[in-house]
């Protein structure tokens, strides 16, 4: 007979899931936030030039000269700048670094699905706060006991921002404790709190080249706090992983930056598509939530979110659809090019009628 008592001792999470990808390329794929559009050309060129032969270095082990471009870019001193492969591994070192209380962390109960992850695997003790019956965050519910606060602005799925004032007080009401602020989506709407930095020692940002850089598969992620919590960041990251974001993404990343005019331009496109298919949206009977992100959260009168899902699906076009409490009437649409918008319009039209 085997002997099976190891089994008690394996760790017990539920794995995060990502949005299928898909292999087909006549897809079109509007479900995981990706950017629409391909990132600056000057970053082609900096990945076509790269010179292999540095290759046989390790990479900068602080993620210089990336680091120093975003902190002139933020305002910032690079010291209060951390870098690494995505935001995910931003998250897991901030996570690693900050919560390290008896007291439950708290977050939204609709929000990304990596938070309840990381804090399962880290063994931090979490509650989960709701959001109100529109799906915004009341700041109030915050001003209780905790280890900590995390919450994306914009939020994730519901595509909704908080505006700077609510942060404030919400950071008012929290000076003994690191908020964390997600901000991957803030470029496409939302209030930026890097100006709060200066004032709250306790703030933490964090941010990623995946969705408003199209960088996705780059995996370039980093967070602005105090030069005193980054550092707390830093002895972290040193602690499992001294050279997390390699030579090449450094590049990828600073031509990125760099390009300040491609950025913008490109934020425009994605604002003014998600506009049109917002209204567009609406005219079919969804009600869409007003979005700071490139991505929709819509809910239809009349045909159910597995429907719809499984419709487009049907006919290549892929979207996000949650099988959760609360929203799972509701799907999160990627804005894509107007083209993939047009198409997906077209087909909703054929099931809406
Ligand atoms: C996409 C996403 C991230 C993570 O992005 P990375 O690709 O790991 O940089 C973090 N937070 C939210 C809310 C996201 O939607």
């Amino acid at each position: 007979m085997e002997n099976q008592g190891f089994r008690k001792n394996l760790i017990n999470i539920e794995p995060y899931v990502a949005g299928e990808q898909p292999k087909n390329d006549n897809i079109i794929k509007l479900n995981a936030n990706e950017n629409a559009y391909p990132p600056s050309p000057e970053v082609q060129k900096a990945i076509s030039g790269f010179d292999a032969a540095k290759l046989r270095l390790y990479p900068d082990f602080s993620g210089e000269p990336l680091k120093s471009t975003l902190a002139e870019y933020y305002g910032l001193k690079p010291a209060q700048v951390f870098v690494g492969n995505g935001s995910d591994d931003v998250l897991a070192a901030a996570f690693r670094a900050f919560f390290n209380s008896d007291m439950p962390i708290l977050y939204p109960d609709v929000t990304y699905s990596f938070y309840p992850v990381w804090c399962d695997i880290l063994r931090i003790p979490y509650k989960t706060i709701p959001l109100k019956e529109d799906f915004t965050i009341d700041v109030n519910d915050y001003a209780q006991p905790n280890g900590g606060i995390i919450f994306p602005n914009p939020n994730a799925p519901t595509s909704i921002a908080l505006e700077k004032s609510e942060i404030v007080k919400l950071l008012d009401a929290n000076r003994d404790v690191v908020v964390v602020i997600d901000e991957t989506y803030i470029d496409f709407g939302g209030e930026s709190c890097v100006d709060l930095l200066d004032k709250y020692d306790n703030l933490v940002l964090t941010r990623t080249f995946s969705k408003s850089r199209s960088l996705a598969g780059m995996r370039l992620g980093f967070a602005m706090a105090s030069e005193e919590l980054i550092s707390y960041m830093n002895a972290v990251k040193d602690s499992y992983n001294s050279y997390p974001v390699d030579a090449v993404a450094i590049a990828a990343g600073v031509s990125a930056v760099n390009d300040d005019k491609y950025f913008k331009d490109t934020l425009a496109k994605v604002i003014s598509t998600r506009e049109r298919l917002a209204k567009a949206l609406e005219d079919m009977g969804f009600t869409v939530a007003k979005s700071a992100a490139n991505f929709l959260f819509a809910e239809h009168n009349k045909f159910t979110a597995q429907e719809i899902f499984n419709f487009l699906r049907d006919k290549g076009i892929f979207v996000r659809y949650f099988n959760k409490p609360r929203i799972d009437n509701r799907l999160r649409i990627t804005v894509g090019t107007d083209e993939q918008t047009d198409k997906m319009i077209s087909a909703l039209k054929e099931l809406i009628g």
